[in-house]
């Protein structure tokens, strides 16, 4: 989708510290962490919301799980735990509308949380 941010960032019209690329999906720092690790994973293939998430697209979601679990141990988080999230929309604060995957780790995390 040409106006939405990820896609840019996908496309690499946007910079960003991009710790992990495949075929499927992209990752990369977020540029305001909330935690010491704070990587969000995109989907190549634009979706907007969880809503628009369609059957055959259950095994992408899955591989952005995957990917985070991978990136997760590679930090050395795998043990100590790490906190895995998709915001839906305004009460859950979605910003941006093409589904991101947050990893969050290298610090307790609240819950619930805010
Ligand atoms: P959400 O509120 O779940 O939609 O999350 C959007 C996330 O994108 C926020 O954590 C932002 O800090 C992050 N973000 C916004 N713009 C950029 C950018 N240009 N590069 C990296 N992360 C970004
Ligand atoms: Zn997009």
């Amino acid at each position: 989708m040409s106006d939405c941010l990820f896609c840019k960032i996908r496309d690499g019209l946007i910079p960003a510290k991009v710790v992990y690329r495949d075929d499927e999906c992209v990752a990369f720092e977020d540029i305001n962490p909330q935690a010491p690790t704070h990587v969000l994973f995109i989907p190549r293939k634009h979706i907007p919301t969880v809503n628009d998430i369609a059957p055959e697209d259950r095994a992408l979601v899955g591989h952005l799980f995957t990917s985070a679990a991978k990136v997760a141990r590679e930090r050395g988080h795998a043990d100590g735990g790490y906190r895995l999230v998709m915001n839906t929309h305004q009460d859950a604060g979605q910003t941006v509308f093409h589904i991101h995957l947050h990893l969050l780790a290298g610090r307790p995390l609240a819950w619930p949380p805010g």
